[in-house]
């Protein structure tokens, strides 16, 4: 609890019981639907909306706390943001989990083309070892 009052005032961003539910809801599992995030933070808070929800992780996000990932075809998946990490997708079994791959060059400079790099993401679409085995 204290870690996310201080990750949001760090970033300027008012303090609220809502909001840290939404960050505990995201640190619990690595990458959940708004609606996931919704469904769980909706226990606590009866009177939530799903608008407020995504209120919330827009503000969040353009803050930098969280990341937004567009790697699954139906819908959009939100994380906690950390180091610079990539994405698997599993086409089989739809799991979406973080892999860490050496940063190229321009990663480590933060720039390309002189322009600055804020945020990037790498996606991997295919098997996962899990369903690979499976299949093998
Ligand atoms: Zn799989
Ligand atoms: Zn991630």
């Amino acid at each position: 609890m204290e870690g996310y009052i201080k990750n949001l005032k760090e970033k300027g961003i008012k303090v609220t019981a809502q909001r840290i539910a939404v960050l505990s809801a995201l640190k619990e599992s690595e990458h959940l639907t708004a609606e996931e995030i919704f469904e769980g933070v909706r226990k606590k808070f009866p009177t939530i909306s799903l608008a407020t929800v995504y209120a919330i992780l827009d503000t969040l996000w353009q803050k930098g706390l969280v990341e937004v990932l567009r790697i699954v075809p139906e819908k959009a998946c939100f994380g906690v943001k950390m180091d610079v990490h990539h994405h698997f997708y599993c086409k089989k079994c739809r799991a979406v989990f973080n892999v860490h791959i050496p940063l190229c060059p321009s990663l480590r400079r933060k720039e390309v083309a002189g322009n600055l790099i804020e945020e990037v993401q790498g996606n991997f679409y295919g098997l996962c070892k899990k369903c690979r085995a499976k299949h093998a």
